[in-house]
């Protein structure tokens, strides 16, 4: 079989075959030194026989220098930020500035206790009354809530609120939610947790909300629209100050999928065409770490009619005293433990004070200019078929498909040439589709070798299929049984004994 050629990654992917801790564990070899307990006590005083275990742990042996050799393999086996282009579409991948970490990792923010009273952390009240009122202003909204521990539970929030607010004025009937086709699968699943009905509305030519099928779904049922702004085709919602009229006009009120505000941020704010309700991603606009299940942060910034109903507590500025409070007859109640994710405020308000108000807008620009160079690159072998947008594009691999190759091959591809997969076959709306996110941290070299990476792609899909097909070639596991590797995972360890 041909070799790639240009399968080098940034650096080798496994740089020596050392193989698995175990195997390098030889007994006696101690990396740590366990203090000995000043009172000793055995077990059995403490623990059920049952619960003991009849040996020791089975841990490796190994000293503090091969520990940190294996950690530093594992991190080159995995792909993550700090290593290469992650244009994963729809996540906003974007590198972390280490400050970030530093912030948060500071002891009067690291080390605090949730169960504090106001008055020893003052400082961390004063950060997230601040950041919440950036956040606010950044919006365009009257009020907000830090709490939810992601953009999906900002979501859950965000519909309980809306709901509490229909029923405060009697309208408990309003529970069909409409969601445009193109939405992140949060949206209905959202909908339908809370225990309202979604109705799912098709997407128009133009990749956006059809305002004919809006006025037909739009009724007294209807207790919100939730819209992504821009879409998850990278499109801008061209008829958001007409839909927003529309929905009002309708009793209903409009919810703002938030997750792509780093199209907007300090370019427009919802709040002023006409969204009543939003929730941000902090970990994907704001730059604090995601993946692996979090953790992740949601706040939800509201106009002033759903302020009653946010979750408890808020916190509250008196003077130079920040308090927490928690007698709010009409709130939605607790959404999260203590005050949310801490640490990701800490992040977040760490990068908004280090960009300020023109560091954040020239993100965003260079958020859309990086997905449109991107795209300009590979329009002509990876077709839109909705065309350009703002921070991201959805291109489609079916070009390729005479020739056996789909948009996952390709995925797999790109892992040969040292970069992330895209995002693939979501938006469902878009055949095989690549939804592409460079972000703004992506330098012009960088989307360059990307873009080259996809042409080469192209070239070899069409002269040497097998090798798109048989991909990839050089990573420390080839092509897995996806469903086997999820459903049974082979985690354990075999000792030999
Ligand atoms: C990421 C994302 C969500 C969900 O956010 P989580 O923090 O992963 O729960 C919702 N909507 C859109 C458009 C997103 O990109």
């Amino acid at each position: 079989m041909k070799r790639p050629r240009n399968p080098t990654p940034p650096f080798p992917l496994q740089p020596e075959p050392t193989g698995l801790i175990f195997e390098r564990s030889r007994a006696g070899r101690a990396g740590t030194a366990v203090p000995r307990p000043l009172v000793a006590r055995p077990a059995t005083d403490v623990l059920p026989a049952a619960a003991l275990r009849a040996e020791p742990p089975r841990l490796p042996e190994v000293p503090e220098s091969e520990v940190m050799r294996h950690y530093v393999e594992l991190s080159l086996k995995n792909h993550h930020v700090d290593r290469a282009l992650y244009p994963l579409g729809s996540c906003t991948m974007k590198y972390n500035p280490k400050v970030n970490e530093d912030m948060a990792r500071l002891p009067g923010f690291g080390l605090l206790h949730p169960m504090s009273p106001d008055g020893e952390i003052q400082g961390a009240l004063r950060l997230m009354h601040t950041l919440g009122k950036w956040l606010t202003e950044i919006a365009g909204m009257d009020a907000i809530t830090l709490e939810p521990a992601a953009g999906a539970q900002g979501e859950m929030t965000g519909i309980f609120l809306i709901h509490a607010y229909h029923v405060s004025r009697g309208e408990e009937r309003r529970k069909v939610v409409i969601i445009p086709d193109s939405a992140h699968g949060t949206n209905p699943a959202t909908a339908a947790l809370a225990g309202l009905t979604v109705r799912s509305l098709k997407s128009d030519a133009r990749g956006q909300m059809d305002l004919a099928a809006l006025m037909a779904a739009l009724g007294p049922d209807t207790a919100a629209v939730m819209l992504t702004n821009p879409n998850t085709l990278g499109r801008f919602e061209t008829d958001v100050v007409e839909i927003a009229r529309l929905v009002h006009e309708a009793g209903a009120l409009l919810y703002m999928d938030g997750a792509n505000m780093n199209a907007l941020i300090g370019v427009a704010r919802p709040g002023d065409f006409g969204v009543d309700v939003m929730h941000y991603n902090l970990h994907k606009t704001f730059s604090t770490p995601h993946g692996g299940g979090g953790p992740g942060s949601g706040p939800v910034a509201v106009k002033r009619p759903l302020e009653p109903f946010l979750p408890v507590p808020i916190i509250v500025r008196e003077g130079e005293r920040y308090r927490r409070v928690w007698d709010r007859p009409k709130s939605i109640g607790k959404m999260h433990g203590f005050l949310g994710n801490f640490g990701m405020h800490v992040r977040a308000y760490t990068y908004i004070s280090m960009l300020g108000r023109e560091g954040l807008r020239a993100t965003a620009e260079a958020a859309v200019l990086n997905a449109n160079y991107l795209a300009a690159r590979i329009e002509a072998r990876y077709p839109l078929p909705y065309g350009r947008g703002m921070h991201e594009c959805v291109a489609s691999g079916t070009p390729f498909k005479q020739s056996g190759v789909r948009t996952s091959d390709i995925a797999k591809r790109l892992l040969d040439y040292g970069f992330h997969a895209p995002t693939i076959y979501f938006p469902l709306i878009v055949p095989e589709a690549l939804m592409i996110e460079p972000t703004e941290t992506a330098t012009k070299d960088e989307l360059d070798r990307f873009a080259d990476a996809l042409l080469e792609i192209a070239e070899e899909a069409e002269q040497n299929p097998e090798l798109v097909t048989a991909a990839p070639h050089t990573t420390p596991v080839r092509r897995l049984d996806e469903a086997a590797a999820a459903r049974n995972p082979n985690l354990r360890y075999a000792f030999d004994d």
